[in-house]
Formats: C-alpha cells, sequence, structure tokens
C-alpha cells in the first residue's frame, strides 16, 4: 500500500513540490528493493542456555525480498559489512520509491486539474 500525500494544496505549490522532488529523485547504484530482518532464535543444542531461560541466539540478520506470491528470496547476512551494505541499499531505495511515489500522487491531481504534467 502506498503512503498518501497531501495534494490539495494550490497548482502552484504542487508544481514547487515537484521541482523539489524532481530534484531529489536519484537512483542510487545499489538500490535493493527488499527488507532487512533481524531475528533471535534457539539454537539445536536441548542443554544450551537458549533452552533454559537464557538469551537466544543473535542478533541474526536476513535480507528477505518478495519476488512474487509465495516466492522469497531470504538469506543469512553474515558480515558486519554485508548488514551495513544492505541497510544503505534498501533505504535508497525505499527513498526513490517514496518520492516516486509523490510524484505520481502529484502528477494525477494535476491531471484531474487538467494542467500540463510536462516541464513548465
Ligand atoms: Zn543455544
Amino acid at each position: 500500500m502506498a503512503r498518501i500525500y497531501n495534494i490539495a494544496k494550490s497548482t502552484l505549490a504542487l508544481r514547487q513540490r515537484k521541482r523539489f522532488l524532481l530534484s531529489q529523485i536519484k537512483i542510487h547504484p545499489d538500490s535493493l528493493r527488499a527488507s532487512l530482518v533481524e531475528r533471535f532464535s534457539r539454537c539445536g543444542k536441548a542443554n544450551c542456555h537458549c533452552h533454559h531461560g537464557g538469551g537466544k541466539h543473535g542478533p541474526f540478520y536476513y535480507l528477505t525480498q518478495c519476488l512474487a506470491v509465495g516466492r522469497i528470496n531470504k538469506f543469512l547476512l553474515t558480515a558486519p559489512a554485508q548488514q551495513q551494505a544492505a541497510r544503505s541499499a534498501v533505504e535508497h531505495y525505499r527513498q526513490l520509491q517514496e518520492h516516486l511515489e509523490e510524484l505520481s500522487q502529484i502528477n494525477a491531481q494535476l491531471l484531474r486539474r487538467q494542467e500540463n504534467l510536462g516541464d513548465d
């Protein structure tokens, strides 16, 4: 579900916001549509503290990417550098997607008002 942006503004304000968004939109080379998930878990050793009231093991970091219904690409990120790279990559994608979504909602509103959607 998309976030809903405030488009109940003057056409001038929408155009200004649109210009700002266009100046911010950048496709970072590491853009990655996925989630970074943190997990704590119990191990397979029955005598381990994690089965006897002690803390669970972790955190473990997984990258999960939904490709289609029931098709999830998921793997463990073992190296700290890998985890940091994933954090940055996921954030870059999220920013890009938010900016594009807001731009799209503004454009729909401009179209409704019979305004020009191109450069002005
Ligand atoms: Zn354990």
